[in-house]
């Protein structure tokens, strides 16, 4: 371990921290720093990513791994939630290794637009460095191609005057060669691209690979979907994307940025973007289309995944004569556009034979139009229409109108073609010679089949003769082998596991979010499982109990939070200070005061103790 290092401050790149370890150094010779950093004289420093991670990271001691150098001192989580699951896995076994390879990649992975030349700096955030670190630095969040602002001046950058004269000095910032004057040229775009560079901002904050391409992709195809732009056979409407995003931007804009749209281009980023394609997209080009969705890095990273016009199922039958009334245990939905009215229709099919649709975005539980009886549902009729009741009495029960149920009661009547048998036979005899003559044409067909082409055939005999009907058609199959029998104890671990490592994410994220059942079942998209069979599943239900928290407990969490963050910048932290901060009203704030002020005296981690530890 190196005798000392000075610690990077936020958002330096590792490079800057290596420029100012040479500087303190006394080392004359850059080849002697790399000596001593890397243990080696012929390693070529990188900016932008740095490079030989573990070498540092062991040089530097325990405080600094691999990952936590990666996710904050280098320009890397820039273009990390846009890579695929399985490049970020290469990349990491890269930095393993040396990462001297990693920029290159990553400009080959997402193509290079908008390439820097040198360093850049802010001038206001040089003053404030100065005035805070006795030093400024180089800022990673100013190196970042497609950037021309500072993110938390909203003031243009300024390249720095010097240049590393050969591939092995290090650059170090100082004060006397920046230009420090608040005059800027006027730009048309300045407020884009202020916004943008606050986004890409926020990107190098997430936690590294909390996104992927494949998540991220799905996210997107939701939020389309949320703006009309996706087709009933799941297709991307491009035109009309193409002319949104193009007009969400002043003219001349995607120009500038090295990032004009042609519509008919097959490849151009945007389709690029929305097809389910293996490329990968410059994290700029991403964050024009997320400026055309008008979401930002928050918003996305809670945004759920696309679920389908009609979510994923599950789906409940709607058959107020069937058993499992209101079960979920349709799978699919068939999904269809309505010619005339151009909304997207549902298509649910039970086994008991009853099918409905419904709107996209109804009520789940409400039946748009029955499109089939089904057979249990008939039988009710029948076996109602023997008692003594009305026919809305019968409607009521069933949950359809009287007309319907008239229609289903009035006894069928012959088609013409059909009149081989003689007329002096009653009618439930000429049904039945009918029947047979079909059942002998079918020899292959199962007697839900025969149900449904011979609908009216079967309602009749069923009626009048139910023993003679089932005598005569072929041997049942198992009525219900659609409906799966759910295994629990196997859902159980899977949900369990699944809410275990989406809580571990949730807890870990920079703005505190409320653990409840319901933001962990919705995420998930098991919400009506956990709501409805919770007592099914025990392992799941122990883990709820164990980590969901009531407003309360969330306000202590996140006032923790913040006494943990004031403590690292104050000695004195002030409760009024931290409720503020929270933003909670006295009323409740007083409940929690008690334990807060323990907090304070005892539970605050300070900054040193973070580090011995
Ligand atoms: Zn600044
Ligand atoms: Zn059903």
């Amino acid at each position: 371990m190196l005798p000392f290092f000075p610690n990077p401050y936020p958002n330096e790149l590792l490079y800057s921290a290596i420029a100012r370890y040479h500087f303190y150094s006394g080392n004359i010779d850059c080849k002697d720093t790399l000596e001593e950093l890397f243990g080696s004289r012929s390693v070529i420093p990188s900016v932008e990513i740095g490079s030989y991670f573990s070498v540092l990271a062991e040089q530097l001691g325990s405080q600094y791994s691999i990952e936590s150098l990666l996710a904050h001192h280098t320009i890397y989580p820039y273009y990390a939630s846009f890579l695929s699951e399985a490049r970020q896995q290469e990349i990491l076994q890269d930095v393993l290794e040396d990462g001297q390879a990693l920029y290159t990649r990553l400009g080959i992975v997402a193509g290079s637009i908008c390439r820097k030349d040198g360093l850049y700096y802010c001038a206001e955030c040089a003053k404030d460095d100065n005035a805070q670190y006795g030093e400024p630095y180089i800022h990673r969040e100013h190196q970042l191609q497609g950037i021309n602002y500072c993110p938390n001046h909203e003031i243009p950058l300024r390249q720095y005057p010097i240049k590393s004269d050969s591939r092995i000095a290090y650059v170090r910032f100082e004060m006397r060669h920046m230009n420090l004057t608040a005059i800027y040229e006027v730009d048309n775009y300045k407020e884009i691209a202020v916004e943008i560079a606050k986004q890409a901002y926020e990107l190098l904050q997430l936690p590294i690979h909390e996104l992927s391409r494949e998540v991220v992709s799905t996210k997107y195809r939701s939020l389309l979907r949320a703006r009309n732009l996706i087709t009933a056979s799941n297709h991307v409407r491009q035109k009309e994307l193409y002319k949104g995003v193009a007009s969400s931007f002043p003219s001349g804009f995607l120009q500038e940025y090295e990032s004009e749209l042609s519509e008919f281009d097959e490849y151009n980023w945007l389709k690029v973007l929305t097809r389910n394609s293996k490329r990968h997209v410059h994290p700029l080009r991403h964050l024009f289309l997320m400026h055309f969705l008008q979401q930002d890095i928050g918003s996305l990273v809670i945004t759920s995944t696309d679920q389908g016009a009609f979510g994923t199922g599950p789906f409940p039958c709607l058959n107020k004569a069937a058993e499992h009334y209101k079960q979920f245990i349709i799978q699919d939905v068939d999904v269809t556009r309505d010619f005339k009215t151009k909304n997207l229709i549902g298509t649910f099919t039970c086994s008991c034979g009853f099918i409905y649709a419904r709107k996209q975005s109804t009520d789940i539980f409400k039946i748009g139009r029955v499109k089939e009886f089904g057979h249990v549902r008939y039988q009710k009729l029948i076996d109602l229409s023997r008692g003594n009741i009305s026919i809305r009495a019968i409607a009521r029960e069933l949950g359809a109108d009287s007309k319907t149920v008239k229609k289903y009661l009035e006894p069928p009547i012959f088609k013409q073609d059909q009149q081989k048998v003689p007329m002096t036979v009653s009618k439930l005899d000429s049904y039945k010679a009918e029947f047979i003559a079909i059942v002998q044409k079918h020899p292959q067909s199962s007697r839900t089949q025969l149900r449904k082409i011979y609908q009216k055939e079967y309602m009749y005999l069923y009626s009048h003769d139910k023993e003679w009907l089932f005598n005569t058609l072929p041997a049942p199959q198992k009525l219900y082998n659609e409906v799966k029998t759910v295994d629990w104890n196997k859902r159980d671990i899977q949900y369990s596991n699944a809410i275990k490592t989406l809580y571990e994410q949730l807890w870990a994220s920079e703005k505190p979010i409320r653990i409840t059942t319901s933001l962990l079942g919705k995420r998930l998209g098991i919400l009506a499982n956990l709501e409805r069979y919770l007592e099914q599943l025990p392992i799941t239900k122990r883990l709820l109990e164990q980590i969901t928290e009531s407003v309360e407990q969330f306000q202590i969490r996140r006032c923790c939070k913040i006494i943990d963050n004031l403590k690292c910048e104050l000695s004195d932290v002030k409760l009024w200070r931290v409720q503020r901060l929270a933003g909670i009203k006295s009323k409740d704030f007083k409940t929690i005061q008690p334990i807060l002020e323990v907090y304070i005296q005892e539970g605050g981690i300070d900054e040193q103790q973070r580090y011995k530890a």
